[in-house]
Parts: structure tokens; C-alpha cells; sequence
């Protein structure tokens, strides 16, 4: 397997209206892989992807979310591509 390919798990708001715009989340990424856009997070997955890939399991930001707003979904990363992996 390449460096840059793998599963990976990262963060998405799954509870918008749980979110009280704390940002601890992006405090508790320890790359910033995450930001603040207009009412949402931004998240650098391939970031994500290779910090997670390289150092293990990050549940960081999830951790950090004491409203239960943020989850963490199963990803892909294939040649930078990121695709979101969907039971089937
Ligand atoms: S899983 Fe870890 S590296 Fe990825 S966005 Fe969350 S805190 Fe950052
Ligand atoms: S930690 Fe949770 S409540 Fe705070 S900004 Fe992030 S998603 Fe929203």
C-alpha cells in the first residue's frame, strides 16, 4: 500500500443545530486541519488523512465536542483522491 492510501476515519457536523460554534474542535486539531467557513467547518481531508494515516486513530476533534455535534465518517484516500466509504 502507498503512504498515501488508506481508510481513514474524519470529522463532519452531524447536528448542525447541536453546534454552538465553540470552535474547540479546531483548537483540538493538533495539523488545523479544520476551520471555520460561513456557518459550517471546513475540513482538510487530505490533512486529515495523512496525519491520521501516519500517526493512527485521531479522535481529537470529536473528543473535544461536548455537544455531540461532530462524528466521525469512514473515508478513502487514493492518489489524494478522498471518497467518502458508504455501507452498502
Ligand atoms: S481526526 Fe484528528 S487530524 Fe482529522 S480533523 Fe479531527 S483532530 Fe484533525
Ligand atoms: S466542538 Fe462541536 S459545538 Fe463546538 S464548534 Fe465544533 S462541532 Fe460545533
Amino acid at each position: 500500500m502507498k503512504k498515501n492510501e488508506g481508510i481513514f476515519y474524519s470529522p463532519i457536523i452531524k447536528f448542525i443545530s447541536a453546534c454552538h460554534k465553540c470552535r474547540a474542535c479546531v483548537h483540538a486539531c493538533p495539523i488545523k486541519a479544520i476551520e471555520w467557513g460561513v456557518g459550517e467547518l471546513i475540513v482538510n481531508r487530505v490533512a486529515c488523512a495523512q496525519y491520521v494515516l501516519k500517526k493512527g486513530e485521531c479522535l481529537n476533534c470529536a473528543a473535544a465536542c461536548y455537544r455531540g455535534a461532530l462524528t466521525l465518517e469512514k473515508y478513502k484516500i487514493t492518489d489524494g483522491k478522498i471518497e467518502k466509504v458508504t455501507l452498502d
